[in-house]
């Protein structure tokens, strides 16, 4: 075993781990990060098209909102955003219908929650809605997209929480980093040198209010480096497996913000086909179409790379879907190309196909689902995360992002919080 010794050692090297390691080396702290995989990155996994002509994202895609930290970062690396702003087409009776309210239902359901009042799951808010008086087509539109947009499983979501993030606003027309969210990463990555440690995966973390041993295996190799403090940022599914041991175990305290996060499950399947074969189905109808809805379909979201004019159709399906998928072992790529003929029934997608991308999520042992959303009665379980533990150990990730959780920004910006606390 090969001992080293620093003051920082931050854990996992995804954006919020890459945004703590740059606000460590920006500030001449002495750190090392330490990431399971072979790549950098995380849930943000950026692959070439088959030819190479575009990026796919297999994760995170899309920038939410505001998002100050990320556009920040995109003009420095030399990125550039792209804006989604398109049509969005609804099946219904077997005919794809303009649909331009497609947010409203949930709006109006979240926007009817007493955020004083007790928490209650998604469901019994639905059930609610559905006594006073919303339509079917509402009620499934509106647990589709809570499904969808929050990875949730509605038994279990919190209402509170989830409203309060509506009512904050959520972006209806999000935008892309042009090049996908890789570049943007090895931005951050590409001043760490060898501080950076791939094919290193903590196993244990023995700590104290002194400071901690952290313990790692990367093939063959043990390490363990001691450390005045460390940075955790695996994803809250991760902890939740007891894939890193913590000596001695988490106070009560973190043990229950963690157990009142839940890690949402996502199947995103990449479709990449010979041409874009829907920009000219129906006299070019769908030309400039964004995103497709097929609400009566086990995969029931599809989205264009618009304003990119590419022939890749991402096929989505979040939270309650992707349970009810499982459930039933269904194949998530022939539900997806199941959607797409829905969708064209003139057209034979299958012959089109060129290659077929996919990540599973959920099956990851360093991921152990997509992102995280909170249960009922979570409260204020992501900040009470993000406290700091006998001031040595630190908590980020999107998990423990109160503003913005589930997204790239929150986790950049729960790293660089990270790194505040440590100074
Ligand atoms: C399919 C999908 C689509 C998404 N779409 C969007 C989107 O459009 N927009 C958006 O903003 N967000 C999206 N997200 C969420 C976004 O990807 C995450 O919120 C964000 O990337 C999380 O970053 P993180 O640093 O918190 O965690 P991660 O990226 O998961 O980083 C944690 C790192 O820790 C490593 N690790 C785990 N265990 C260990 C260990 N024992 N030792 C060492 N390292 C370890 C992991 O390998 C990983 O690299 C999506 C996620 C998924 C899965």
């Amino acid at each position: 075993m090969s001992t080293h010794q620093t003051d920082v050692v931050v854990v996992g090297a995804g954006a919020a781990g890459l945004a703590a390691a740059r606000g460590l080396h920006e500030r001449r702290v002495d750190f090392l990060i330490l990431e399971a995989r072979e790549r950098i990155g995380g849930r943000a996994y950026t692959i070439p098209s088959s030819d190479g002509a575009f990026p796919i994202e297999l994760g995170a895609e899309f920038i939410h909102g505001e998002a100050p930290q990320t556009h920040a970062l995109l003009r420095e690396s030399g990125e550039a955003a792209l804006q989604t702003a398109a049509a969005d087409f609804v099946l219904r009776n077997g005919r794809l219908e303009r649909g331009s309210d497609r947010w409203s239902a949930v709006e109006r359901l979240f926007g009817s929650v007493d955020l004083g009042a007790p928490d209650r799951s998604v469901d019994a808010l639905l059930e609610g809605a559905r006594r006073s008086g919303y339509s079917d087509d509402e009620l499934r539109t509106a647990r589709t997209f809570i499904e969808g947009f929050e990875a949730a499983i509605t038994s279990d979501a919190g209402s509170v929480a989830l409203a309060r993030q509506w009512r904050a606003g959520v972006d209806t027309s999000p935008s892309r980093p042009d090049g996908g969210y890789g570049p943007l990463l090895a931005f951050l990555a590409k001043p760490l040198g060898d501080r950076l440690r791939l094919n290193a995966r903590v196993e244990e973390i023995r700590w104290s209010r002194s400071g901690a041993y952290v313990r790692a295996v990367g093939g063959e190799e043990l390490v363990q480096i001691e450390a005045r403090r460390v940075i955790v940022t695996v994803p809250a599914g991760v902890l939740h497996a007891g894939d890193v041991r913590f000596t001695p175990p988490l106070p009560a305290r973190t043990r229950a913000a963690l157990d009142a996060i839940a890690m949402g499950p996502v199947v995103k399947v990449m479709l990449e086909f010979e041409s874009a074969f829907w920009e000219t189905v129906d006299a070019g109808r769908f030309r400039d179409a964004g995103f497709f809805q097929a609400f009566e379909c086990e995969i029931p979201t599809l989205w264009t790379r618009l304003p990119q004019r590419i022939p890749l159709l991402a096929a989505w399906a979040g939270g309650g879907a992707v349970a009810r998928l499982e459930a039933r072992g269904a194949d998530a790529i022939a539900e997806a190309l199941a959607t797409c003929r829905s969708l064209f029934p003139s057209v034979d997608v299958r012959a089109k196909l060129r290659a077929v991308h996919m990540h599973d999520w959920q099956t990851d042992p360093l991921s152990r689902g997509a992102y995280s959303y909170l249960r009922v009665g979570g409260g204020d379980a992501r900040d009470a995360l993000a406290l700091p533990v006998d001031d040595t150990l630190f908590f980020a990730g999107e998990a423990t992002s109160a503003d913005d959780p589930g997204t790239v920004e929150g986790a950049l910006r729960s790293g660089e919080r990270a790194v505040a606390q440590v100074l």
